[in-house]
């Protein structure tokens, strides 16, 4: 027997399972100001047998150095340990990164003056959502902003494992350590970011380590793929990271891999119809409006969709110039 409860924090939702006498909790809740104790409430003043956040972000794995700091055990995908034993940005190597990407990418100057202000401005934030003893302002996402104070994790998930029958399956794309959760006899997926109700996430840009360096991690061919290992797994209900449990888990996760498909189509079309092209070349084709206003997001979508045709050998990249193959 099963039992799952779902508990909202702010823009989040985190799940307890009960299972054979364990009492699991999926991702450790954000912290925002008033978030630990609406959460401790939720769970009865009795804490879960372990906690697993499905990834890194602050918002999944932000109260992680508080269940470590109350002896709970917090588990991870082993390739997110960056992601909470140090805030993003922090090295003058990873902020280099990000810029050479939008400058490899092919921003104009204006836009590069502005890129380098936004990696700043998210640099600052990440140190003060570390350190500060106070909760940041907010977007209006959470009741405040989120603070996010690194930790290690008490056990690293590498590949796929199992606690009382609830399996842990490798999802890497979101994040490269990212992790759903399954119950399979009930049809259960917990999908954190992988599979959300009314939003596909935006492939993000991200660095790994390699070979003493940075390398830039292809988001998109990852995340569709894990989706693909997803679509076989005989799921009926998905209880996501964000908003409201869903039935119909299977047609969701087809719907994602179908707009995936749809969006990488336009730009191969592009491609071939309209010729070679930077990522900032397919950004003022395809949305010349979101190329000014949010280049960042626009310009990283693309990259993840050219990232994926690359991945099947549909498209190839030289010195910055993506061409169809
Ligand atoms: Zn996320």
């Amino acid at each position: 027997m099963s039992d799952v409860r779902a508990i909202a924090l702010g823009d989040n939702t985190a799940y307890l399972v009960q299972r054979g006498g364990t009492r699991l909790l999926v991702d450790t809740g954000p912290d925002y100001a008033g978030a630990w104790e609406a959460l401790r409430d939720a769970l009865g003043g009795e804490p879960p047998d372990v906690v697993v956040a499905t990834h890194g972000h602050h918002d999944h794995a932000g109260l992680g150095a508080r269940w470590r700091a109350e002896g709970v055990p917090v588990w991870l995908g082993a390739a997110d340990a960056p992601l909470t034993e140090r805030p993003p940005l922090q090295s003058a190597a990873e902020a280099a990164a990000h810029l050479a990407w939008a400058e490899g990418a092919g921003a104009p100057p204006a836009t590069l003056a502005h890129v380098r202000e936004r990696i700043a401005a998210r640099r600052e934030a990440a140190r003060l959502a570390a350190e500060s003893p106070d909760h940041p302002d907010g977007d209006g996402r959470w009741p405040t902003g989120l603070r996010y104070p690194p930790f290690r994790a008490s056990a690293l998930i590498d590949g796929d494992a199992a606690i009382a029958g609830v399996e842990l399956l490798a999802a890497p794309g979101h994040t490269p350590g990212n992790l759903v959760l399954a119950v399979r006899e009930e049809g259960w997926l917990f999908s954190g970011d992988q599979l959300l109700p009314h939003v596909d996430p935006l492939p993000a840009i991200q660095f790994t380590a390699a070979g003493g360096g940075l390398a830039r991690f292809p988001t998109l061919p990852r995340f569709a793929a894990s989706l693909e290992r997803l679509a076989d797994g005989g799921f009926t209900r998905c209880f996501p990271g964000h908003g409201q449990p869903f039935d119909g888990a299977a047609e969701a996760i087809a719907g994602a891999l179908g707009r995936i498909e749809r969006r990488c189509a336009r730009v191969r079309e592009s491609l071939r119809g309209a010729g070679p092209a930077t990522v900032h070349g397919l950004c003022e084709r395809l949305y010349p409006r979101a190329a000014s206003r949010r280049w960042w997001q626009t310009a990283s979508s693309l990259q993840g969709q050219l990232d994926l045709l690359e991945w099947r050998g549909e498209a190839a990249e030289r010195a910055g110039l993506w061409e169809a193959r």
